[in-house]
């Protein structure tokens, strides 16, 4: 990679940062956003620009690339970063998931829960979990229903070996800004709900990304996936 290329990955990383700081103000909740680098389809040279850069998360979509990522920076020595699995999870991939990553915040279904609290090395601290919420009911997206989170929540509560922090949704393309912003605020009173009962454990709400961030932050998202605003666009 050359030294432009990891320049404009730093920068957009500064510029990103400063703009999550003024939105975070002027959002409702007046909270600081946590900045989810998405790297899928990126290299690792790109990630290491990144982390030269002090970010510490970043969220992957495809099992076995974002196991090579996470081996190979670890044996360069870069172990303080946090890896998030963002993508379909299938129960057949659920045992490299369970001993890799740090968070998975695509969890719909109670299978794949219960597979990673039983692959979850036991010398690794437990498993930071949100649960993936379909919130305007799209055909093509995946994630359960509002009226289901209440059950998965408390099934993942109970599991040892993974830790309940929140909740993540992708909203529907193509809608307005209104809609978009209802469905964020939706997102924001499940979350509350969450919180209600299982209390500060729960201080997660992923959403809004490249396109819709600012949105999403200033109806309560205090973590946001970004890929394209910092890495570029992606290779197909
Ligand atoms: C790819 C992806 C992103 C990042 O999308 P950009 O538009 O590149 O910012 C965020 N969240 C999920 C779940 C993704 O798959």
């Amino acid at each position: 990679m050359t030294i432009k290329v990891s320049e404009k990955i730093q920068n957009n990383l500064v510029n990103l940062r400063q703009q999550l700081k003024i939105l975070g103000e002027e959002s409702n909740d007046k909270q600081p956003v946590e900045l989810l680098a998405v790297s899928k389809k990126h290299s690792i040279d790109a990630v290491k620009a990144a982390a030269e850069a002090d970010q510490v998360h970043f969220g992957e979509n495809y099992v076995q690339e974002g196991v090579e990522k996470i081996q190979q920076l670890k044996a360069e020595g870069f172990n303080q970063l946090q890896w998030h699995f963002i993508g379909p999870l299938q129960s057949n991939k659920t045992k490299d998931v369970a001993e890799h990553f740090d968070w998975v915040q695509s969890i719909e279904r109670e299978k794949i829960a219960r597979r990673l609290n039983e692959q979850r090395p036991s010398d690794k601290p437990p498993l930071n979990v949100l649960l993936q919420v379909n919130i305007d009911d799209d055909d093509n997206k995946s994630g359960l229903s509002a009226d289901d989170v209440e059950n998965l929540a408390r099934f993942v509560s109970n599991c040892e070996n993974l830790k309940l922090r929140g909740l993540m949704t992708i909203l529907k393309a193509g809608t307005s800004e209104q809609e978009r912003r209802d469905s964020f605020s939706k997102m924001r009173q499940l979350y509350q709900q969450l919180k209600a009962v299982y209390g500060e454990q729960i201080d997660t709400l992923s959403m809004g990304m490249s396109g819709d961030m600012r949105q999403a932050v200033l109806e309560g998202a205090n973590m946001v996936r970004i890929g394209t605003a910092i890495f570029g666009q992606r290779e197909s």
